[in-house]
């Protein structure tokens, strides 16, 4: 699945306001964030969108350590 647009540029932009909308999963390393994670932008490629922190956890991702995208 490709990032929409408006996802892109609120991980560049590190858009709190996006916070639980969605989040994004880095298969690089195999870590999801939160928008607004202050973590180094990853390639859009390698960036998986998911709707719900459940689902990056149940698709094997790692709640990242900086933004906690595990905690509500
Ligand atoms: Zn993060």
């Amino acid at each position: 699945m490709s990032v929409p647009s408006a996802y892109w540029t609120a991980i560049v932009d590190n858009d709190s306001a996006y916070d639980d909308k969605f989040f994004y999963g880095v298969r690089t390393t195999g870590v999801f964030c939160r928008p607004s994670c202050k973590s180094r932008v990853p390639k859009k490629e390698n960036i998986r969108i998911f709707k719900d922190g459940r689902l990056a956890q149940a698709a094997k991702y790692r709640p990242c350590k900086r933004c906690n995208p595990d905690r509500q």
